[in-house]
């Protein structure tokens, strides 16, 4: 069996990243709600197979590794691993904030509850009011499109309306 080189699968896995780029753009765009879940079901399943060769690219750069990694003395192993380590903690410290920070942007400038940017609905409470929009974000997921200010408050737990 020949397995597929390191420059292959970083290849691969940009490809799926373009293409959650891409679905996931398409999602913001999309006006039907129903669109919206069919891209949103694409860029997840892109972004699922990013982390699962990334994670094979991992392993098979620390199989290579493992052969120079043997000639080495004890204590530069374990300087080594130890960096390796600490490097893996803070990546995972760094993607969990990311992934867990509510975000949440306006569509126009003014936060105030009132405002009046004409007519919409509130895609959680269903409530029709005049103030600007917001859409929400948790790492790169879109969590709401179009949400009043009360609900941006609430998710955000922030007064980011007043
Ligand atoms: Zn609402």
């Amino acid at each position: 069996m020949i397995l597929p080189t390191t420059q292959i699968l970083r290849q691969m896995a940009d490809n799926a990243d373009e293409k959650y780029n891409f679905y996931f753009q398409k999602t913001l765009k999309a006006r039907k709600p129903e669109n919206r879940e069919i891209y949103r079901e694409k860029y997840q399943k892109e972004r699922i197979k990013h982390n699962r060769l990334c994670d094979l690219i991992m392993k098979v750069s620390l199989s290579i590794y493992g052969k120079k990694f043997s000639k080495l003395s004890d204590i530069q192993k374990q300087k080594i691993a130890k960096s390796y380590e600490l490097s893996l903690e803070r990546k995972v410290q760094r993607k969990h904030l990311f992934e867990t920070t509510i975000r949440v942007s306006l569509f126009f400038f003014q936060s105030s509850l009132t405002a009046d940017y004409g007519q919409f609905q509130c895609e959680k409470c269903s409530s029709i009011f005049y103030h600007s929009p917001a859409r929400i974000m948790q790492g790169k997921e879109l969590l709401y499109e179009c949400v009043c200010g009360y609900c941006a408050n609430n998710i955000s737990g922030e007064y980011i309306y007043n």
